[in-house]
């Protein structure tokens, strides 16, 4: 079902759990899955190894595996979580959108960006959303289920894999060269979901992302970006985790009687409370704060808006926060659409007389349905007769397809 205005969903409903994978489970109890095989304890580190270090899942390819327990190891603990179901690419190749197929039907979508020197790996943290933001497609279709662990590392390996195919190839490596393009060297939690309201499952696999080989894939965790409505509680939980990665707040705006409706878990949390959960956040990790704010026409983008947040921003201290402004990308049946070019440079300009660093985030794959808040991958199901319209009248929601398309 489709949720109400501004009903929020914090539990997703309870549906099959995904298999075992690798991926779930910590060090010692990789050595207990593979000691329950009757497999001695080193065999894990191996395993781990072929699948965090080499991206391998191919029984043939573990030669340093017994052959005869190869095929009966892997379907055990690397079986199939994602099946691609569509590939689309723009920007000439620099932005890649997959559709995966999760075991239960289950559909979630995944973004990787190639820039100069990174590349950038959108992901999805639970197919759907609760949070019920009334811009957002994601947001429109309601929450189907929360992802695995695995299923959200697996969004990573298989991004490292096809950038690794690519290379071998000889293909486009990218501005930054085969080396750098060989690595996903960024991941933001910015596809499908509230990770935060997902919080176990996120957390453990940003600590694979961040472990180093075999354990995990060695990633950086300043590369990597949690986004959030501003859950409080979880934003603080976050802090304590001792995980240096940069947390995005998704403000979109300044007073709470906007947010209200923008962000409807400002109903809980308000615009107050959740800027002191960011600086918090701050003050325990030193890691600056993305404040995200989508620019909507006429709606959150006036200068005094763009004053209120500085003043909000600089009364809890200087040079702990960014803003990252974005052009709202329209979502089918909306009756909203993005600022006014101008209007969105006064706002920057504003925002930056008080002393705030600004960028306007770029809106990669607008014409994949591949950009900020586009992922709704029911839709996807679904041909659409022709581009959808950026503004329609009536109220945000109508003329979506049914979240129950996807099955
Ligand atoms: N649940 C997380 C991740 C959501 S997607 C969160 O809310 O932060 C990442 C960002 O894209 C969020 O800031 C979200 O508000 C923004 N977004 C959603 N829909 C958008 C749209 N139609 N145009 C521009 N940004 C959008």
């Amino acid at each position: 079902m489709p949720p109400a205005p501004g009903q929020l969903t914090f539990s997703a409903p309870r549906r099959g759990k995904p298999p075992r994978h690798l991926a779930d489970l910590t060090t010692p109890e990789r050595a207990a899955a593979v000691a329950d095989l009757g497999l001695p304890a080193f065999r894990a580190k191996q395993l781990s190894t072929h699948y965090f270090e080499r991206l391998v899942t191919d029984p043939a390819q573990m030669t340093d595996l017994p052959a005869a327990r190869r095929q009966e190891v892997v379907e055990a603990l690397l079986p199939t979580l994602l099946t691609p179901v569509r590939e689309m690419a723009a920007d000439g190749g620099a932005t890649r959108k997959t559709l995966w197929r999760l075991f239960d039907g289950a559909l979630v979508e995944s973004v990787l960006m190639k820039y100069t020197g990174r590349v950038t790996l959108c992901l999805s943290s639970q197919a759907g959303c609760g949070m019920n933001c009334p811009f957002c497609a994601t947001g429109q279709a309601g929450l189907t289920r929360n992802l695995s662990t695995a299923e959200i590392v697996e969004q990573v390996v298989a991004a490292a894999r096809s950038l690794a195919a690519e290379a071998a190839e000889g293909g486009d490596a990218g501005p930054g060269g085969v080396e750098q393009a060989l690595r996903v060297s960024n991941v933001v939690f910015m596809g499908m979901g509230e990770a935060l309201a997902n919080y176990k499952a996120a957390i453990a696999a940003v600590r694979r992302m961040v472990s180093p080989a075999p354990e995990g894939l060695g990633m950086s965790a300043r590369g990597i970006t949690m986004s959030t409505v501003g859950l409080v509680p979880a934003i603080d939980k976050l802090a304590a985790e001792g995980i240096p990665m940069t947390l995005a707040l998704s403000l979109h705006a300044p007073d709470d009687e906007l947010r209200d409706e923008l962000v409807p878990i400002n109903t809980r949390w308000k615009v107050g409370e959740a800027l002191d959960s960011a600086r918090r956040y701050f003050e325990a990790t030193g890691r600056r704060v993305s404040i995200e704010y989508a620019l909507i026409r006429d709606v959150n983008d006036q200068a005094w808006r763009a004053d209120k947040l500085g003043t909000e921003l600089n009364r809890r201290g200087r040079g702990w926060v960014h803003v990252n402004p974005i052009p709202l990308n329209p979502t089918p049946g909306s009756r909203w659409t993005a600022s006014d070019p101008q209007v969105e440079r006064t706002f920057v300009e504003r925002l930056r007389a008080h002393g705030i660093p600004t960028t306007v985030r770029d809106t990669r794959g607008r014409d994949i349905d591949g950009a900020c808040g586009q992922l709704a991958a029911s839709d996807l199901q679904q041909p659409r007769e022709g581009a959808p319209s950026p503004v329609g009248p009536g109220p945000v929601g109508l003329g979506l397809p049914s979240p129950t398309a996807a099955g």
